[in-house]
């Protein structure tokens, strides 16, 4: 066996552990290639956070095996760990990883041939391992392999301009619209010494930005993300680790991937304003602006919690860029409650919203509820918030016009461009100069457009002025 591919759905924990994959199967002296050269082992990191993912995860598998047919295919990631009847008899020579744990140990077996695809079953028979289900019970279930050889830490992230570093895993949550608790039920944080060697690591291979991952990462250092059962019921761990990491030399920025409101601590933004490579951005998923929408999520926030603790921010930070999720059309929700999110939306001018449109997920609490609303409802609400966003976007950009701001470079089809501090994509109009991927430069904002700022690029002496 010499080479491999590795195909990744979803979020950034994903993508995080589809490079520690790689990580591991270059230290096995296995070559990547991309999925068309027809490689020898094909890795398909798998989602199954909505149907569409499931679909599309089963779809990568499918081409997998037209592609290669000799090929040892082996599908890990969310979709194998969930009994939904979304992965049935995937046939072929189909490693499936049930248990997370084991993705190292059968990796290296694969490699070694030791394994083949039956035997990747019986690996998966485990010791049996304490979960917490929804009401806090603690039930006794079969689940990973503890002692089993773990994946390496990262010391580059190939093919990305920002490093994606996960420090949390799991969640149980429980949010009732949520798969995520059913696929990653073990809620563990990585120790801080492993943490700032890996973003050491991750720096010295050129990452001049790192965006610090985990599931639910407001819980980091924690056993369960429910704050009431949290001593002191408030979490500083996340910003000592902050504090830490932003004494890295040369790590030139710091952003943080989703925090609920409660997350974000006067310590931590105290964090914030104290070092400057911490960049001004908060992710808040929202979901939504009703209070009875969100206790029909199971949310662990108000709306009137989501509201200070944005004024708080603003107070605190420099026109900071809040960034957000918000579900549309979650069963029950009516007029009222959507025009509650519009104008909880409008006084927190987000600086950019991610709008889904519920869709029930088969295993999760809010796929059985009744009250669903009718979808050209869900689809004429959605277009609101659409619009809204672009709206916001355009407000919040044009604040900075006439400014100048630093970006990181990228090379977007051909066109160059960059995240600013504050995560807006700033094209730059003419370089005049030769620019490498990776680069931060600084740029004048000289005009504004849906899609992001427009900026041209400052000569050294600009800068000085
Ligand atoms: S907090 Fe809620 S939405 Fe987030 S992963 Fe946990 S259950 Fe899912």
């Amino acid at each position: 066996m010499k080479t491999f591919s590795i195909n990744t759905l979803g979020c950034k924990v994903n993508q995080y552990e589809s490079q520690q994959v790689r990580e591991l199967l270059e230290r096995l002296g296995l070559h990547k290639v991309e999925p068309l050269k027809k490689p020898d082992l094909a890795v398909i990191n798998t989602c199954c956070v909505t149907h569409t993912a499931s679909a599309k995860s089963r779809q990568y598998i499918r081409k997998a095996q037209k592609l290669s047919p000799d090929a040892v295919i082996v599908v890990c990631g969310c979709l194998p760990t969930v009994h939904i009847g979304e992965l049935n008899e995937p046939g072929g020579n189909v490693h499936l990883i049930s248990y997370r744990n084991n993705l190292a140990a059968a990796l290296s077996q694969i490699v070694s041939g030791k394994a083949t695809a039956s035997d990747s079953q019986s690996l998966q028979s485990c010791s049996d391992t304490i979960i917490r289900t929804k009401n806090g019970a603690k039930i006794k279930c079969k689940n990973e392999l503890t002692n089993q050889p773990k994946l390496p830490q990262l010391t580059s992230f190939t093919g990305k301009t920002r490093a994606f570093l996960k420090i949390q895993d799991g969640c149980d949550g429980y949010c009732s619209y949520c798969i995520v608790p059913q696929t990653r039920p073990f809620v563990r944080s990585n120790p801080a010494e492993a943490v700032l060697q890996e973003a050491q690591a991750l720096v010295e291979a050129g990452h001049r930005e790192i965006v610090v991952t985990g599931v639910f990462l407001g819980a980091y250092g924690q056993e369960t993300v429910r704050r009431k059962n949290w001593a002191n019921q408030r979490n500083d761990k996340l910003a000592d680790l902050l504090d830490k990491m932003a004494e890295i030399p040369n790590l030139a920025r710091i952003r943080l991937s989703s925090l609920e409101p409660a997350d974000v601590t006067s310590r931590l933004l105290d964090t914030f304003c104290r070092h400057r490579n911490i960049m001004p951005h908060l992710h808040l998923s929202l979901q939504s602006g009703s209070d009875a929408v969100l206790k029909k999520m199971c949310r662990q926030y108000k709306a009137g919690e989501f509201r200070e603790k944005i004024e708080s921010i603003k107070s605190q930070l420099d026109r900071p860029a809040i960034t957000t999720d918000i579900i549309v059309g979650f069963p029950g929700e009516t007029d009222a409650d959507f025009e509650q999110t519009v104008n909880l939306a409008k006084d927190a001018g987000f600086a950019k919203m991610h709008i889904f449109s519920f869709s029930p997920r088969k295993g999760t609490a809010a796929a059985d509820m009744q009250d669903t609303v009718d979808n050209r409802v869900i689809k004429r609400r959605s277009q609101i918030l659409h619009n809204l966003n672009i709206k916001l976007g355009l407000k919040y950009r044009q604040q900075f016009v006439g400014e100048t701001t630093e970006i990181l470079v990228e090379n977007n089809n051909g066109q160059l461009c960059g995240r600013s501090e504050r995560y807006f994509m700033v094209y730059l109009e003419k370089a005049g100069k030769k620019l490498g991927k990776n680069e931060l430069v600084r740029v004048k904002l000289i005009k504004n457009s849906e899609n992001g700022a427009i900026g041209q690029l400052l000569t050294n002496r600009e800068f000085e002025l």
